[in-house]
C-alpha cells in the first residue's frame, strides 16, 4: 500500500527512543524500531504502539556497523520500495572517563556509534526523501555537544560533530523540502541516565528535575510534523533550562 507512512527510530527499543517510536506511531507512522541486541525491549516497544493502535515492526543492526546497515536496511529498503519519510537518528551510548585514561576504544566506539551512524544510516535514507522532495531527518544529540562536559570528551565531540552535519546537510537538502534538525536533550531519565546522583545534580536544573523522554518525543513528533515546515539547520534543547 502506497499510503503508508514510513518513519525509522534508531534505537528505538528504550528509553528516549522507544517515546519517539509511540509518539511517531499516534501520527500515524508505520514505525521501523531498530535495536541492537535488546529484542525484548524492543518487543515492548512494538507491543505499546500497537496496544494504542498503531503499526510498527522491528529491525535490528548496528549503527556503528556499516555493512550490518547495508545488509538489513539496505535489503529493507530495496524489497519493500518503501520510502522512509522520517528518520530519527536516536541510538546513542556514553563511556565516560577523563581523556588523559581514555582507552582508544573508548574514544573509537563512542564516535563510530553516535557520529559515524549518522553518516552510515542517513546516506541510505536521503536518496528516497529527496526524490519524493519531502523528509524530516532529526538527529538526538545531548547538551554534551554544545556545551562540552569534563568526562565526556569522546561524546561531547560525537554530539558536536552531529550537530555541525545537521546544520551543513541541512543546507544541502533544503530545496528539496527536505529538513535536517537535532534535539539536545539534557539530563532524561533513561538507562542511560539511571546511575548519576538525581538528588545533587538537579539542584543545577531551573526547573529542578530530571526530564522524561516523553518531553523529548513532543519536540521530536513537532519537527517531524508539517507544522515545523521552516525550520530547518537548528538544534532545540530539552534541558529543564540547565544550559542555553
Ligand atoms: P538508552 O535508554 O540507553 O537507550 C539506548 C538505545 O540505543 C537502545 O534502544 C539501544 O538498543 C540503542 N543502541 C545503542 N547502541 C546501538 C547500536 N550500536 N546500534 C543500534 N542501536 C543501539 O539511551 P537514551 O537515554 O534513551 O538515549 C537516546 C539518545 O539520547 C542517545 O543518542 C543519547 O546520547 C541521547 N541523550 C540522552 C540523554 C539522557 O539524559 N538520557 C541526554 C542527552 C542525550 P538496545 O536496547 O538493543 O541496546
Amino acid at each position: 500500500m502506497t499510503d503508508i507512512k514510513y518513519a525509522l527510530v534508531t534505537g528505538g527499543s528504550r528509553g528516549i527512543g522507544r517515546a519517539i517510536s509511540l509518539k511517531l506511531a499516534a501520527m500515524n507512522y508505520h514505525v521501523l524500531i531498530n535495536y541492537r541486541s535488546n529484542k525484548p525491549e524492543a518487543e515492548n516497544t512494538l507491543k505499546l504502539i500497537e496496544a494504542e493502535g498503531g503499526k510498527g515492526e522491528l529491525i535490528c543492526f548496528n549503527v556503528a556497523d556499516p555493512k550490518e546497515i547495508g545488509q538489513v536496511l539496505g535489503k529493507w529498503i530495496d524489497e519493500s520500495q518503501h520510502t522512509i519519510e522520517v528518520l530519527v537518528n536516536n541510538a546513542g551510548i556514553n563511556k565516560d572517563n577523563l581523556l588523559l585514561w581514555m582507552k582508544a576504544e573508548e574514544w573509537s566506539t563512542i564516535i563510530d556509534t553516535n557520529l559515524n551512524s549518522f553518516f552510515y544510516v542517513t546516506r541510505l535514507i536521503l536518496k528516497d526523501m529527496l526524490a519524493n522532495k519531502y523528509g524530516r531527518i532529526i538527529n538526538i544529540v545531548s547538551l554534551s555537544g554544545l556545551k562540552g562536559m569534563p568526562g565526556q570528551v569522546n561524546y561531547s565531540a560525537a554530539k558536536a560533530g552531529v550537530i555541525g552535519a545537521t546544520k551543513a546537510l541541512a543546507q544541502e537538502v533544503g530545496k528539496r523540502k527536505v529538513t535536517v534538525n537535532a534535539v539536545a536533550p539534557g539530563f532524561i531519565k533513561t538507562d542511560m541516565t539511571k546511575d548519576l546522583p538525581e538528588k545533587e545534580l538537579k539542584k543545577l536544573i531551573p526547573l529542578n528535575r530530571f526530564g522524561e523522554a516523553e518531553e523529548v518525543a513532543e519536540v521530536v513528533g513537532f519537527l517531524a510534523s508539517k507544522a515545523s515546515s521552516y525550520i530547518t539547520g537548528e538544534t532545540i534543547s530539552v534541558n529543564g533550562g540547565l544550559y542555553s
